[in-house]
């Protein structure tokens, strides 16, 4: 008979809760309870009427912590999950009022210096050679030592002081807007490279240039989709976990996590319909600041989740269309408004709609047909808005809104004859169960970000761990990957 394994319950089948059932599947006994019926949270699915719809991530990147984290758990990416290359990545349409155009985002640097070179001229595509190298060293500096890392003070981020020197000298501690600007003289492909910044929930005249790591994964490290679409993802790493002798179960719904009286340690988890499931740690994987209120309401939440700042939302419209798409459209379309500071004021300082809202339209039925009915596409209208803590009343501007995104997608040559169709506003995704109505979490601002990020451990509750994306090291898909992992490390640290 072989050693008892330490049991670990991991609250949450989202992204970060399987990635972390994948990193201690070897060394524990793991139990995900997951509430839905399905695995991924908000990379889960909704199959209407023939059509695929990814009511979530649509952008994949940084395809290789996937398959680490499949490797974690013993299993080859290929075998549970077959990803392709989206070329281009983006489209990006311009406003009238700068010049119009289209612009291609391409992988590979060669076929991405080209584009450039036609669209904005040879300066600029030489601009684009130093900006990329630029973007590769601050990767290669920030990933092992600032990203993917758990912190135990804030000294640590001086801990060896030598990759802290070097992103001081690359310019970490600059405003990105700046730098992008000091790099490219066409504000086009100003915007191309620094409208990332919006995904960590900030504008990009604000944030730091250590934020321009995401332009890096977006535009250097290239964009990806998985055949079945992104919850494929969801299922492949559910699947890999199970091999690895990982229990999920569905449609456990976690009221409480239970900890011993007298010591705080968690002793387990007890379920809407009073089961018990014990376990010697928990990992949380649902959004942290809920999770202080719902899960371990007996923990007051620390002070940086009550004083939290969160990411700007969204509204969401999925459609299943029948028709064709406009010429040249390609899976991820963005089409950006003319008023750029205007936009980012009013999300962010205003919590009003973008004057003249830029959306993002991917049609991901044109990498992978089989996603919708013969002759059909979907159509992922997202517009980025204030979250709940702004001023537009949803209840009664949901309806208008609505009309609106199907409206605009229609002028733009999109298909307009709907079939199926569903809308999100941040109301839907604070029913979710995300904190603030946003899916995107806490800012990324300096003051959120690495050690000062609520973080994954909780002192007073010796074997509880957070994961998930309103922890270390942040949003997104490739930051929940690498959320598990670090959140594993912290289970190992407490069962050792
Ligand atoms: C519209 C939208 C667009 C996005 N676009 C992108 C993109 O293009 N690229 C990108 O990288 N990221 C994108 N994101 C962000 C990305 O989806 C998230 O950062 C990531 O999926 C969050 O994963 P998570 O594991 O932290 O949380 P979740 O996915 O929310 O997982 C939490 C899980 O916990 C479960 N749970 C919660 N409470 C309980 C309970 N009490 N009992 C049992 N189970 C419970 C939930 O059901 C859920 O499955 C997008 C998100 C949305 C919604």
């Amino acid at each position: 008979m072989g050693a008892v394994l330490p049991t670990v319950v991991i609250v949450g089948g989202g992204l970060g809760g399987l990635s972390a059932a994948c990193h201690l599947a070897a060394t524990h006994k793991v139990v995900v309870l997951e509430r839905a019926l399905v695995p991924g949270g908000r990379a889960g699915l909704i199959a209407e009427g023939g059509y695929r719809f990814d009511p979530g991530p649509s952008v994949l990147t940084m395809t290789g912590i996937l398959s680490d984290t499949f490797a974690a758990a013993g299993a080859h990416m290929n075998d549970f999950v077959r990803i392709h290359p989206v070329d281009p990545m983006y489209r990006a349409v311009f406003d009238a009022s700068e010049g119009g155009g289209e612009f291609r985002v391409r992988h590979g640097r060669e076929a991405m210096t080209e584009e450039i070179r036609t669209f904005a001229g040879t300066v600029e595509a030489k601009a684009f050679s130093r900006f990329a190298d630029w973007l590769t060293k601050l990767y290669e500096v920030e990933t092992p030592n600032f990203i993917d890392r758990n912190f135990d003070s804030v000294l640590d981020l001086a801990r060896p002081l030598r990759p802290a020197l070097e992103l001081l000298r690359l310019g970490g501690f600059d405003r990105l807007g700046r730098i992008v600007k000091k790099h490219f003289r066409d504000p086009r492909l100003q915007k191309i490279f620094s409208f990332q910044a919006m995904y960590a929930g900030l504008a990009p005249a604000q944030a730091l240039g250590a934020y321009a790591v995401i332009t890096y994964m977006d535009t250097i490290a290239g964009v990806y989709f998985p055949e079945g679409g992104m919850h494929a993802v969801s299922v492949g790493l559910a699947a890999a976990a199970s091999a690895a002798g990982v229990e999920i179960r569905y449609g456990a719904n976690v009221e409480r996590v239970v900890r011993d009286g007298a010591t705080g340690r968690v002793r387990g988890a007890r379920l809407d319909d009073g089961e018990f499931v014990c376990a010697d740690s928990v990992v949380i994987n649902a959004d942290l600041p809920v999770a202080y209120q719902r899960l371990v309401p007996d923990l007051s939440a620390p002070a940086r989740v009550r004083r939290a700042t969160y990411s700007p939302s969204c509204a969401l419209w999925l459609a299943g269309a029948r028709g064709p798409v406009p010429p040249g459209a390609a899976h991820h379309n963005i089409h950006f408004g003319g008023q750029w500071n205007e936009a980012f004021a009013a999300l962010m300082k205003h919590g009003t709609r973008m004057p003249d809202p830029s959306i993002l339209v991917s049609v991901p039925t044109l990498t992978d047909p089989h996603l919708a009915p013969h002759d059909r596409h979907i159509l992922y209208v997202l517009e980025p808005t204030p979250h709940l803590g702004g001023q537009i009343r949803w209840d009664e501007e949901r309806v208008a809104i609505r009309a609106d995104l199907a409206k605009r997608t229609g002028e733009l040559g999109y298909p307009a004859d709907i079939e199926v169709e569903r809308f999100f506003d941040p109301t839907d995704w604070e029913r979710m169960g995300m904190a603030m109505g946003t899916p995107f979490g806490l800012s990324h601002r300096f003051s959120q970000t690495g050690p000062f990020r609520p973080a994954n451990t909780d002192r007073r509750a010796p074997g509880l761990v957070f994961v998930g994306s309103s922890t270390v090291p942040g949003v997104g898909v490739p930051m929940v990957l690498l959320s598990g992992r670090l959140a594993a490390l912290r289970v190992r640290e407490m069962t050792s």
